[in-house]
């Protein structure tokens, strides 16, 4: 057995890989499963950007390019910031890296010490706490109930701020709940940031062209201009352009901040690739209009899935504002038996029960920090959304 440094103690597997595991693991093996576990789009990349990779290909972009990113993707992001959230950035102030992920686990190896304290609203994105503990930071999770739409109250995140915050993290529209801040409900946590000079504000922007019902999106920087020499916001292409396996995140943020992350990243992985660095430069400057496209197909999907959950007994699903997730409370299963007996105590016996009686593989609230709750992505074909909701409905039905 090979020694395990103790820092792998420390965290824990990606729980949404290991459901979309799962649910593959029991498809290959003959069962009748659907898996609405996966944060991706299920459409194709769009044929604009895919030749835009061709092109780069056969034009010999196939070598290393500079390490947080090429002058043309730079100025693309540039472009970008300022097209849709009236930001001005110059290259220095962006880091391009291998996917968001790696963009937000850069950010926190190069600025955390021991013991330095990361806010994390609850339900958030699995990987955030992991992160943190990786980098020997400590998260601080802050509860956002479903009253308050899971949004984080500016009172609780006064309460949360010591002297030892480094950074609040904000996600806007939410993995795993689709909420999105409003303007003045952003403006009203900016309001307290103000007064917190030592804290950094890290915004995860990934599913900021996800918005439906004509939803204003903004992001802080934006919404408080003093705070911008204290924000890094970390975007990328992922889900916005279905390009969720090119592998390409990015960040604004201050030159200082922006030049330790390339450090991190010169000595690990060095640059992104440079067919998908090419590929993104298409994606931000080239036809935008199949976005709202998407858009209009994924708000269609969320009101199908929110409406037929709501009709399962025991569950209480809110409308979001954003991404493709709904994240349907299961408290009323909680005590019920199963037809076989046995007892749901938890979200993670709910959907556990899910998969082994109707196939429907969706990930347990206890992973994104907020219980009796569990997410269900939309992001998979509507006619298999729609038969996933009434096998949930007939495993509802079927509790006693
Ligand atoms: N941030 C959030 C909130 C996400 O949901 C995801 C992906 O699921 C990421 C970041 C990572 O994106 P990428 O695939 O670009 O690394």
């Amino acid at each position: 057995m090979p020694q395990i440094a103790d820092r792998l103690s420390r965290i824990k597997p990606s729980p949404t890989i290991a459901v979309t595991n799962k649910a593959r693991e029991l498809k290959a093996a003959g069962h009748d499963v659907i898996g609405l576990g996966a944060g991706e789009p299920d459409f194709d990349t769009p044929e604009n950007i895919r030749n835009a990779a061709i092109a780069a290909i056969n034009a010999g972009d196939t070598r290393y390019t500079a390490v947080d990113g090429t002058p043309a993707l730079k100025q693309a992001i540039c472009a970008k910031f300022k097209r849709d959230n009236n930001l001005d950035y110059e290259p220095a102030n962006i880091t391009v890296g291998t996917g968001g992920k790696q963009v937000l686990y850069n950010a926190f190896m190069a600025t955390l010490n021991p013991g330095d304290e990361v806010i994390i609203p609850a339900p958030f994105w699995v990987s955030y706490p992991d992160m943190v503990l990786l980098a020997e930071g400590e998260p601080v999770v802050v509860p956002c109930t479903q009253s308050n739409n899971f949004k984080l109250q500016p009172e609780d995140l006064e309460e949360a701020i010591t002297e030892k915050t480094r950074w609040v993290l904000l996600n806007s529209p939410s993995n795993p709940t689709g909420a999105a801040y409003s303007f003045a409900e952003m403006k009203a946590l900016t309001d307290v940031l103000k007064r917190h000079e030592h804290v950094m504000i890290m915004t995860d922007d990934m599913y900021e062209k996800l918005v439906y019902d004509g939803f204003e999106y903004c992001t802080p920087a934006q919404v408080e201009p003093e705070l911008k020499e204290r924000t890094l916001t970390v975007n990328g292409v992922s889900k916005a352009y279905c390009m969720t396996g090119w592998r390409i995140g990015y960040a604004a943020g201050p030159v200082d901040l922006i030049k330790a992350m390339g450090k991190i990243q010169s000595q690990s992985t060095s640059n992104p690739s440079s067919v998908s660095q090419a590929a993104a430069v298409e994606a931000l400057n080239g036809d935008q209009s199949f976005i709202d496209k998407h858009n209009e197909v994924f708000k269609a999907r969320r009101d199908m899935v929110v409406e037929m959950l709501n009709d399962c007994p025991g569950l209480n699903c809110a409308t979001p504002e954003g991404a493709f997730y709904v994240y349907p409370s299961c408290e009323g299963v909680i005590g019920k038996a199963t037809p076989d007996g046995k007892q749901i105590t938890s979200d993670s016996d709910f959907v556990t029960y899910l998969l082994e009686s109707e196939g429907v593989a969706a990930v347990q609230g206890e992973a994104f920090g907020l219980s009796p709750y569990f997410r269900i992505s939309y992001a998979t074909s509507t006619e298999l959304l729609r038969d996933a909701c009434t096998r949930i409905k007939k495993a509802c039905e079927a509790l006693k």
